[in-house]
């Protein structure tokens, strides 16, 4: 097994285009959405029906009742592995000292006497939560869509994961049990497109809700993608990327663990290292053929590191590797070069950075404090990972008295004349006659 090369060394910096230099999966979300689409189409007419069927046809599952009964969720918890617990519990007290330290308080601003405007922040009223479960019963999903949503004061909270077919055709049991901790009880044994569509446009006992989080495969990035508009999305986390930018001080055993432990999640992750060492790189091919066949899911993380979305790109030096990075702007971005603080202050685009080699991806995944649903395939450049500020708007609330209406008011009247609406002018003028 060989990861491929890249290389960019000697290349001439200037006539590179950086963004095609690590492409994506050929199955990529714009293509996923042709399959999406007849999903949503069914869910959207015929609702639960519609749900039934596709549980049947993807999860392998018959069941007619989409809600999971409180009880279940009680019994998931009082079952739960006590060291499971623990870890679930320190995973949400860290998330949640940083949630509540991020939550913004309202802004006023006074522009004059009697006018003011205040930037006031509002929780979404109802939201839909995805947790993963297909491959993987993703618990720590749960912990990182609710705890932010619940410090932000969304006040209706509904969470979906894919049936099981060992599980009664309810989700994995870890998955209720960390709903019960977090005392969410609207949970639905729905999963992939068809739950993001039961969320948008509501099925049988699931109301709609006004956004929709959290991370997924390629069939839920392309569903989040659809439907778009219908309902609000914090970003599409899809397909899970790592990319590690490192030079010859690197640990190549550290590197290879962390590019296996994203190409776990999927046969469609991506792991990219980025180096200026041809040593580093030769010592983790080799790390590489130790390891991955020493993990437990050799074929899918062998089917990630093969596929053409995974690459040792090689390049001149630190500053090179950093273009490379910026322009992939990947999900994860881990730093493992001397002076890591300071290469990763001149990241700009990334859905998370970790600095230096004793903050791996798996950290974040769990325990870190900060959140594990991040933007895919690009879209870190223009979307930010999930946090509290994604479960609240923000409104401004104009306060004018009469006499701070009078100071501005004869430029309003001139730039409602300027932009040919003299209604807006005469609005100003009749309050004044
Ligand atoms: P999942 O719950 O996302 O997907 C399972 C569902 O996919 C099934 O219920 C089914 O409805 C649907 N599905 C499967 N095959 C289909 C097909 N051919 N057509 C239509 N729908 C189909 O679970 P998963 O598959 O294990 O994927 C989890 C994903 O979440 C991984 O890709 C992982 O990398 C990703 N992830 C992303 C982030 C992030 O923040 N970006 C975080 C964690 C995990």
């Amino acid at each position: 097994m060989r990861v491929r090369r890249i290389d960019l060394r000697d290349s001439g910096t200037s006539n590179i285009d950086y963004r095609s230099v690590v492409p994506r999966a050929e199955f990529d979300v714009e293509t996923a959405t042709h399959a999406v689409q007849p999903i949503i189409d069914a869910v959207r007419t015929r609702g639960v029906e519609a749900i039934g069927e596709f549980s049947q046809q993807f999860d392998g599952v018959e069941r007619e009742d989409i809600v999971v009964p409180p009880e279940a969720l009680a019994r998931a918890l009082d079952e739960l592995d006590p060291a499971v617990r623990a870890g679930l519990e320190e995973s949400i007290r860290r998330l949640r000292a940083t949630c509540a330290a991020e939550l913004e308080s309202d802004v006023t601003t006074s522009l004059g006497d009697g006018a003011t405007v205040t930037h006031r922040k509002v929780p979404v009223d109802r939201v839909g939560l995805y947790v993963p479960g297909g491959l993987a019963p993703l618990v720590s999903s749960v912990v990182m869509n609710v705890v932010p949503a619940q410090v932000a004061g969304v006040r209706s909270i509904a969470l979906s994961s894919p049936p099981q077919k060992n599980s009664d055709g309810l989700p994995e049991p870890t998955i209720m049990a960390a709903c019960a901790l977090l005392g969410i009880d609207e949970v639905y044994a729905v999963g992939g497109a068809q739950a993001i569509a039961m969320f948008a446009y509501g099925a049988g006992p699931c109301r709609p809700v006004d956004l929709v989080t959290g991370p997924g495969n390629i069939y839920v990035a392309a569903a989040k993608r659809v439907l778009r508009g219908v309902v609000g999305i914090d970003s599409e986390a899809g397909p899970t990327e790592i990319a590690i930018l490192a030079d010859d001080s690197a640990d190549a055993s550290f590197v290879a663990a962390d590019l296996i432990s994203q190409a776990e999640h999927d046969p469609m992750a991506a792991s990219v290292l980025v180096t200026d060492s041809l040593a580093l790189a030769d010592d983790v091919d080799a790390e590489l053929e130790k390891q991955v066949f020493a993990t437990r899911h050799t074929a899918r993380v062998q089917t990630a590191l093969t596929g053409r979305q995974s690459a040792i790109v090689l390049v001149d030096d630190v500053q090179q590797g950093l273009d490379v990075v910026n322009a992939y702007a990947a999900e994860h971005l881990e730093i493992h070069t001397r002076d890591a603080t300071d290469v990763a202050s001149r990241v700009r685009n990334a859905g998370a950075i970790f600095v230096g080699s004793f903050a791996p991806v798996s950290l974040g995944d769990y325990c870190a404090g900060s959140n594990h649903v991040l933007p895919t395939a690009g879209c870190a450049c223009h979307s930010s990972g999930l946090s509290v500020r994604a479960f609240l708007r923000s409104v401004h609330v104009i306060d004018y008295s009469r006499d701070a209406l009078a100071e501005v008011a004869d430029h309003v009247v001139t730039l409602a004349e300027a932009e040919d609406l003299p209604g807006h002018g005469a609005a100003v003028r009749v309050r004044f006659q």
